[in-house]
């Protein structure tokens, strides 16, 4: 998410600025100076001035307010400032001077300047050239024109608001960044008995759960200088600018020591060599190659610069990256478990007014899946929606409607479905609820159902897990894919007909099922083997994926049948809660049993 803004501006424009404005005052001074002195003009007092008019000296003067432009007869040009204009105009009558007279607003002409702008402009062409080509040059050098180049930008410890507070969860990460940030505060601790000193840190995991924002609290905790750059901003379409903008970011960290330089999408750069299609891969290659030599370069002059990376594809990295002395420290960063994920809430809803029947750990037990930054994004939308309706606080409602929102798109309230649609779908939620009602104990509860459109899905049921679940039963799985299924049965039964909205129910529960065949050893004939899987790829005999695909199969027919089974049975409550989700459009679980005359399980709302 931290990503967006990925334009330098802290390390390098400013300090360009400066050095152009630098030159542009240098060039306005000397062009001042040289002008002045082509113009050759005396500066009289206003007593000399008296004296030469009366000595019949002057020969024409031209008045603008107090100040006087004037000719001596011998040709020297001069100005002074004088005091009494009625007065002194008869003096100058008297001997003769001519004089002309302009009222001072119009003294200042703008095309005088127009001569000066362009002798500005000019230069700071010339200039900006030059600066350009020494940097896609990848010339080093420590002339000011190479300076910023790197396009990184540096935090400096007094800007970095971030610490390990602001990290909510992530206890493993924050355990492991410790020995860095230790080392960044105490480097001559460890040089000093020549400890092998950690260089650079990987950060791997899915986008939004705190990579970036660890680098940046890890900088904040060791209170030094922060370099942040993205992979893909070294990488331009002239080879060499890459490599130079690698070295130019070391050389100013090593002056900035100790320090973190923080590479986001570090994948951009680190590609494993060789693997483009074709050429037009010098570029990547060289860049990555200086980064390599930067990073050995640490060990002989042993600077205090820690490089933490950032990728969610550490599976594509070119492994002289992973080598020691270079990446070697490896953390991972994951989504965010139930404790974290309330956690996370908590630090994001300070910020906001929240009602206090608002309970974060339903939140976060309603979130399972959720990214940090979408939990963030989760609160700030629940704050959008209360304030939209000018509410006091943010109720649990506005969580309701904002998760919903983020899970499945915006809401499309415009779509306009026929009757016949809405009752097809009604008896498809009520399917997918009804078999998940009837579910064994120990598997997800059935949240709410709806049938308001959302995105491309026309209604939606959830379950809620009641717990984070590292492991599942077979029944648990079954469960699940026996509810996914129960929308097309429902349908089945009672229009005695198929539609396509079940392709995605179908999907996910074939998807379900061969997991279950092909990596947990669940299928009866195929006995407990993993039949790996490698990038797509299933890694098994023709025979075998027959096999395979048979009991698939199988599994699916068996569990459709049961869940037919199960909804003939109860084709009465399945009428009923068809009937008034029709009506109410969304129905929550506690509603339903109360409907149904069933026993809850749990409580399963938020609130
Ligand atoms: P990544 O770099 O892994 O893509 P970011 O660090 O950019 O993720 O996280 C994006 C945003 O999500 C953060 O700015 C923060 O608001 C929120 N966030 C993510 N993880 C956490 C966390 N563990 N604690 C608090 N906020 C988090
Ligand atoms: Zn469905």
């Amino acid at each position: 998410m931290n990503k967006k803004n990925k334009k330098s501006f802290l390390g390098g424009t400013p300090r360009t600025f400066l050095v152009g404005l630098l030159v542009l005052i240098g060039s306005l001074f000397a062009l001042h100076m040289l002008t002045d002195r082509s113009r050759n003009i005396k500066t009289l007092t206003y007593s000399a001035f008296l004296t030469q008019v009366e000595q019949d000296q002057v020969k024409r003067v031209h008045v603008v307010g107090q100040e006087v432009y004037g000719f001596l007869k011998d040709g020297t040009r001069f100005e002074t400032t004088i005091a009494n204009k009625g007065k002194d105009w008869e003096i100058l009558r008297a001997h003769n001077v001519e004089f002309s007279v302009d009222s001072p607003n119009q003294q200042f002409n703008f095309w005088y300047l127009l001569p000066l702008l362009s002798f500005l402009i000019t230069g700071w062409a010339i200039w900006y050239f030059i600066r350009q080509s020494r940097g896609s040059g990848g010339g080093g050098g420590n002339s000011i024109f190479t300076m910023g180049k790197s396009k990184a930008k540096l935090f400096m410890p007094s800007t970095i608001k971030e610490t390990f507070d602001s990290v909510a969860g992530a206890a493993e990460a924050k355990e492991d960044l410790q020995e860095i940030i230790d080392f960044l505060k105490h480097p001559e601790k460890y040089s000093r008995l020549g400890a092998k000193i950690p260089r650079g840190v990987l950060l791997t995991g899915a986008p939004g759960n705190g990579k970036t924002l660890l680098a940046r609290a890890t900088a904040g905790e060791a209170n030094c200088p922060f370099f942040s750059i993205s992979g893909s901003d070294f990488i331009e379409v002239f080879v060499g600018v890459g490599a130079a903008r690698v070295r130019d970011l070391f050389e100013q960290a090593r002056k900035h020591a100790p320090c973190i330089i923080f590479i986001d999408e570090i994948d951009a750069v680190g590609r494993h060599r060789g693997s483009g299609l074709g050429g037009g891969h010098d570029e990547r290659e060289q860049t990555l190659n200086q980064m390599l030599a930067e990073m050995d370069g640490f060990q002989t002059n042993n600077s205090s610069v820690i490089v933490i990376a950032a990728t969610n594809r550490s599976d594509v990295l070119d492994h002289a990256l992973l080598r020691p002395g270079r990446f070697d420290r490896r953390i991972l960063v994951p989504y965010p478990d139930l404790k974290s994920r309330e956690k996370i809430l908590e630090v994001h809803a300070k910020a906001v007014k929240m009602d206090p029947a608002v309970d974060l750990h339903k939140i976060a037990r309603g979130t399972p899946g959720f990214s940090g930054a979408e939990l963030a994004n989760l609160i700030n939308e629940a704050a959008i929606l209360a304030s939209k309706t000018d509410q006091q606080s943010v109720t649990i409602n506005d969580f309701e409607e904002a998760r919903d929102k983020i899970l499945l798109g915006k809401e499309i309230k415009s779509l306009s479905l026929t009757d016949e649609d809405r009752k097809v779908t009604s008896y498809h939620e009520s399917g997918h609820a009804l078999v998940r009602l009837m579910m064994p104990e120990d598997s997800d509860p059935l949240h709410k159902v709806t049938i308001i459109p959302r995105g491309k899905a026309l209604g939606v049921t959830h379950a809620m897990p009641e717990r984070e679940k590292y492991t599942r039963t077979r029944d648990e799985i079954l469960a699940d894919v026996m509810s996914g299924l129960g929308g097309r049965a429902s349908e089945e039964l009672i229009f005695k007909k198929a539609t396509t909205g079940a392709y995605s129910d179908f999907k996910a529960a074939t998807a379900i099922v061969r997991d279950m065949v092909c990596n947990y050893g669940m299928a009866e004939e195929l006995g407990q083997v993993v039949y790996a899987q490698s990038q797509g790829e299933y890694m098994y005999s023709q025979k075998t994926a027959e096999r395979i695909d048979e009991q698939v199969q199988k599994i699916m027919d068996d569990c459709y049948t049961k869940t037919m089974k199960l909804l003939t049975d109860n084709r009465d409550k399945l009428e009923q809660l068809a009937t008034t989700l029709l009506e109410k459009e969304t129905l929550y679980a506690d509603e339903i049993y109360e409907l149904l005359g069933i026993e809850p399980r749990t409580q399963h709302r938020f609130s």
